[in-house]
């Protein structure tokens, strides 16, 4: 970013697991903001597969290549975590209109009830599909070839899958 202005901005989101989508997303952000917190938290809609700490280090591992990305673990209101770091914006990540929905009205809830912006990024099309939930619940099905779930998931991630739901 041009001038004298530092902008951090914070990804939230629960990385259950983490994904190559969520990776191209972080690469990408990492290149427009001086500072990018990847926020680890928990979505209470949404079942957790793996615990806080075992989704923070997936991120971790990429990030520590990254100059500028940190990764933390946070609870309670997105808005509030975002403001007790100094950053300006929200990070989302949009694959579709169904997204889009939902991530309009946090959006705007997060503007007016904590003054905090939200800024978005298209998926790429390669991982326009690819979905922390659906990956959840085919290992939790089980029956799967874990090559496969390489092609969605980085290589550290499909480890830790094969580890705990491998046959
Ligand atoms: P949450 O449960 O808080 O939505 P997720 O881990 O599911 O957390 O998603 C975090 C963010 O990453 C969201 O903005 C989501 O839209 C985005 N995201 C998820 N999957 C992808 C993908 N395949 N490509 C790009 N963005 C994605």
């Amino acid at each position: 970013m041009s001038g004298s202005k530092s902008t951090i901005a914070v990804f939230p989101g629960s990385f259950d697991p983490l994904t190559l989508g969520h990776l191209d997303i972080i690469k990408r952000a990492a290149e427009l903001f001086d500072t990018l917190i990847v926020a680890v938290g928990q979505n209470p809609d949404k079942e957790e597969l793996f615990a806080a700490e075992d989704r923070l280090e997936m991120v971790r591992v990429h990030a520590q290549a990254m100059p500028g990305v940190e990764v933390r673990a946070y609870g309670g209101l997105t808005f509030d975590f975002v403001l007790s770091v100094g950053a300006k914006v929200i990070l989302r990540g949009i694959r579709d209109a169904v997204d889009l929905r939902s991530e309009l009205q946090a959006a705007n809830t997060n503007r007016i009830v904590g003054g905090v912006e939200t800024v978005f990024l298209m998926a790429t099309d390669q991982h326009t599909l690819t979905s922390s939930s659906l990956i959840k619940q085919i290992v939790s099905i089980g029956g799967y070839d874990p090559q496969r779930l390489a092609r969605l998931v980085p290589q550290n991630v499909a480890d830790k899958l094969r580890e705990r739901f491998g046959k």
